[in-house]
């Protein structure tokens, strides 16, 4: 990676605000390519924020795949770093949300592979994405390119779980956040991005969210409503979560698991079969990225 200078590209507009950046479209003037150049304020080091600014910049500096946002460019200017992207012109989230859009069968399926795809790249090289939803899952040229890995961090391989740092369990939009993390967990895998890439297949079958919960625990009583509520005999080592030591657990009633069918009624049997398993409440069981992809849904 070069650090070549600010003068190179040429802003055009703002596109949007992250957690600790602005993020501008400019024009690389060498290759007249569109850029998103990512701006973030260095002054503001006290706060902490600029450790995420880190942390998504040695990631992504290690990281590429096709269906993972490209880093082409860094520099310094005014005690600011700026991360310069290759520019997508549309998201997930705007694709769904336009309902003149519509999705075929095979184009949910296309999207899915390359979502599961740039997961299972990330995971092998142990990054946990630990914010996926519909609006950063940028898409240029109707390929998928998972973006904003300002949450993102390494992780060791789920069956180190015991010997893990502890990480914090307030991260993924609450929409998305799997059950072990709502329940406080703070040794996670992969499967929170499982749990993440689970709801947004469903948020694409359906068109609108799955679990729009308004906090913590109105997102858990929603999921426990499709899911069924967890026991031991199902998710073993649940009630030792931190939550359920609190007591928690006892304010959700008893609940069986819906047939996923009676909710997404056109779908064919594979894609429920691999919707199911991605959202299984046990992140154990909960199907990896790896095997995903070898999935018959994606075999037809
Ligand atoms: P982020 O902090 O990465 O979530 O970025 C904030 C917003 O900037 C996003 O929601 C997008 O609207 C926009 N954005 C970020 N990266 C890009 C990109 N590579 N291409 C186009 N828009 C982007």
């Amino acid at each position: 990676m070069s650090l070549i200078g600010k003068s190179r590209y040429k802003k055009k507009a703002e596109l949007g605000k992250g957690t600790y950046a602005v993020v501008y479209l400019a024009q690389d003037q060498k290759t007249n390519q569109l850029v998103a150049i990512k701006k973030i304020r260095m002054s503001h080091a006290k706060d902490g924020l600029d450790l995420s600014a880190i942390r998504e910049l040695k990631i992504l500096q290690e990281l590429s795949h096709p269906n993972v946002i490209s880093l082409c460019d860094l520099y310094i200017h005014k005690k600011n770093i700026s991360m310069v992207f290759e520019y997508c012109d549309n998201d997930l989230e705007k694709l769904i949300n336009n309902k003149e859009v519509i999705l075929e069968q095979r184009q949910v399926k296309e999207i899915m592979h390359q979502l599961i795809s740039g997961l299972e790249f990330i995971h092998t090289r142990w990054v946990l994405h630990r914010d996926l939803k519909p609006d950063n899952l940028l898409i240029k040229n109707n390929v998928l390119k998972i973006a904003d890995f300002g949450l993102a961090r390494y992780f060791g391989s789920p069956s180190d779980l015991q010997k893990q740092a502890k990480y914090s369990n307030q991260v993924v939009t609450i929409w998305y956040r799997s059950p072990e993390l709502l329940l406080g967990a703070t040794k996670y895998s992969s499967a929170v991005d499982m749990w993440a890439a689970g709801c947004i297949f469903a948020e694409i079958l359906i068109r609108s969210p799955l679990f729009p919960g308004s906090d913590e625990i109105d997102q858990l009583s929603r999921i426990f409503a499709i899911t069924g509520t967890p026991n031991e005999k199902n998710w073993p080592g649940f009630s030792e979560l931190p939550i359920n030591k609190e007591g928690a657990i006892l304010e959700f009633p008893v609940k069986e698991p819906v047939q996923l069918k009676t909710i997404f009624k056109a779908a064919s049997e594979d894609t429920i079969d691999l919707l199911s398993k991605m959202l299984i409440l046990n992140p154990n069981k909960r199907i990896t990225a790896k095997e995903a992809l070898e999935h018959p849904y994606f075999k037809k």
